[in-house]
Protein backbone atom coordinates (compact mmCIF):
# COMPACT_ATOMS: atom_id res chain seq x y z
CA UNK A 1 0.00 0.00 0.00
CA UNK A 2 0.84 3.59 -0.18
CA UNK A 3 -0.39 6.81 0.82
CA UNK A 4 -2.19 7.82 -2.02
CA UNK A 5 -3.71 11.43 -0.40
CA UNK A 6 -4.25 13.36 2.97
CA UNK A 7 -7.60 14.57 2.87
CA UNK A 8 -7.99 17.89 4.68
CA UNK A 9 -11.63 20.07 5.81
CA UNK A 10 -11.67 23.45 4.62
CA UNK A 11 -14.15 25.99 5.06
CA UNK A 12 -13.47 27.10 1.57
CA UNK A 13 -10.51 25.08 -0.65
CA UNK A 14 -10.07 28.45 -2.58
CA UNK A 15 -8.89 30.08 0.50
CA UNK A 16 -6.75 26.98 1.79
CA UNK A 17 -5.33 26.72 -1.39
CA UNK A 18 -4.01 30.04 -1.45
CA UNK A 19 -2.18 29.10 2.35
CA UNK A 20 -0.60 25.94 0.10
CA UNK A 21 0.22 27.97 -2.36
CA UNK A 22 1.83 31.41 -0.66
CA UNK A 23 3.14 29.39 3.02
CA UNK A 24 4.34 25.90 1.15
CA UNK A 25 4.85 26.85 -2.61
CA UNK A 26 2.49 23.79 -3.32
CA UNK A 27 0.27 24.17 -6.19
CA UNK A 28 -3.66 23.07 -6.86
CA UNK A 29 -3.49 21.08 -10.44
CA UNK A 30 -7.17 20.22 -10.88
CA UNK A 31 -10.33 21.12 -8.60
CA UNK A 32 -13.73 18.48 -9.02
CA UNK A 33 -16.95 18.33 -7.55
CA UNK A 34 -18.05 14.73 -5.86
CA UNK A 35 -21.62 15.10 -5.82
CA UNK A 36 -21.68 11.75 -4.07
CA UNK A 37 -19.98 13.15 -1.22
CA UNK A 38 -20.78 16.89 -1.09
CA UNK A 39 -17.67 17.75 -1.46
CA UNK A 40 -15.85 19.61 -3.86
CA UNK A 41 -11.95 18.80 -3.84
CA UNK A 42 -8.76 20.27 -4.86
CA UNK A 43 -5.80 18.28 -5.38
CA UNK A 44 -2.32 19.44 -4.44
CA UNK A 45 0.58 16.90 -5.57
CA UNK A 46 3.30 15.73 -3.43
CA UNK A 47 5.80 13.38 -4.82
CA UNK A 48 3.67 10.05 -5.29
CA UNK A 49 1.20 11.72 -3.11
CA UNK A 50 -1.12 14.15 -2.89
CA UNK A 51 -3.47 16.46 -0.42
CA UNK A 52 -6.48 16.71 -0.68
CA UNK A 53 -8.63 20.12 0.01
CA UNK A 54 -11.87 19.17 0.71
CA UNK A 55 -15.22 21.88 0.70
CA UNK A 56 -18.95 20.89 1.62
CA UNK A 57 -21.34 21.46 -1.25
CA UNK A 58 -24.34 21.36 1.44
CA UNK A 59 -25.56 21.48 5.08
CA UNK A 60 -25.39 17.95 5.29
CA UNK A 61 -22.45 16.82 3.41
CA UNK A 62 -19.52 15.17 5.71
CA UNK A 63 -17.31 17.59 5.99
CA UNK A 64 -20.06 19.95 7.45
CA UNK A 65 -20.53 17.68 10.11
CA UNK A 66 -16.56 17.36 10.69
CA UNK A 67 -16.15 20.93 10.63
CA UNK A 68 -19.06 21.63 13.29
CA UNK A 69 -17.38 19.30 15.70
CA UNK A 70 -13.61 19.49 15.40
CA UNK A 71 -13.00 22.83 12.74
CA UNK A 72 -10.51 22.74 9.76
CA UNK A 73 -7.73 19.96 9.68
CA UNK A 74 -6.98 16.55 8.76
CA UNK A 75 -10.01 14.77 7.68
CA UNK A 76 -8.86 11.32 6.70
CA UNK A 77 -6.10 9.67 5.22
CA UNK A 78 -6.08 7.79 1.85
CA UNK A 79 -4.48 4.04 1.26
CA UNK A 80 -3.86 2.94 -2.06
CA UNK A 81 -5.26 -0.62 -3.32
CA UNK A 82 -4.84 -3.17 -5.90
CA UNK A 83 -8.12 -4.77 -5.54
CA UNK A 84 -10.69 -2.57 -3.15
CA UNK A 85 -13.66 -5.16 -2.87
CA UNK A 86 -10.84 -7.85 -1.74
CA UNK A 87 -9.44 -5.44 0.81
CA UNK A 88 -13.01 -4.53 2.06
CA UNK A 89 -13.95 -8.44 2.01
CA UNK A 90 -10.90 -8.71 4.25
CA UNK A 91 -11.33 -6.09 6.47
CA UNK A 92 -14.85 -7.43 7.00
CA UNK A 93 -13.85 -10.79 8.02
CA UNK A 94 -11.16 -9.42 10.62
CA UNK A 95 -14.73 -7.73 11.94
CA UNK A 96 -13.29 -4.19 10.89
CA UNK A 97 -16.20 -1.31 10.99
CA UNK A 98 -16.78 -0.33 7.46
CA UNK A 99 -18.61 3.34 6.44
CA UNK A 100 -18.73 1.91 3.17
CA UNK A 101 -19.34 -2.28 2.41
CA UNK A 102 -19.26 -1.37 -1.05
CA UNK A 103 -16.87 0.76 -2.65
CA UNK A 104 -18.46 4.50 -4.47
CA UNK A 105 -16.94 6.40 -6.84
CA UNK A 106 -14.63 8.87 -5.74
CA UNK A 107 -12.66 12.16 -6.95
CA UNK A 108 -10.76 11.29 -10.25
CA UNK A 109 -13.19 8.10 -11.39
CA UNK A 110 -11.52 6.45 -8.75
CA UNK A 111 -13.53 3.48 -6.72
CA UNK A 112 -12.98 4.36 -2.48
CA UNK A 113 -14.32 2.85 0.48
CA UNK A 114 -14.77 4.45 3.90
CA UNK A 115 -13.22 2.60 7.56
CA UNK A 116 -14.30 3.95 10.49
CA UNK A 117 -12.63 5.31 13.10
CA UNK A 118 -13.14 3.19 15.69
CA UNK A 119 -12.00 0.57 13.68
CA UNK A 120 -8.40 1.88 13.26
CA UNK A 121 -7.22 3.83 16.03
CA UNK A 122 -9.46 7.11 15.67
CA UNK A 123 -8.23 7.91 12.84
CA UNK A 124 -11.27 7.90 9.51
CA UNK A 125 -9.05 5.41 6.73
CA UNK A 126 -10.38 5.78 2.98
CA UNK A 127 -9.02 2.75 0.73
CA UNK A 128 -8.75 4.06 -2.75
CA UNK A 129 -8.14 1.89 -5.94
CA UNK A 130 -7.23 3.73 -8.95
CA UNK A 131 -8.68 3.08 -12.62
CA UNK A 132 -6.45 2.26 -14.96
CA UNK A 133 -5.32 5.46 -17.11
CA UNK A 134 -5.35 4.24 -20.68
CA UNK A 135 -6.88 0.81 -21.36
CA UNK A 136 -4.18 -1.77 -22.11
CA UNK A 137 -2.98 -2.17 -25.89
ZN1 LIG B 1 -10.00 11.33 0.17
Amino acid sequence: MKIDHIGIATNGIEEAAAAYRDVLGIQVTETEEVSGQKVRVAMLPIGESRIELLEATSADSPISKFLAKRGPGIHHIALRVEDIRARLADLKSKGARLIDEEPRTGAGGCLVAFIHPSSTGGVLIELVERGEKTSPD
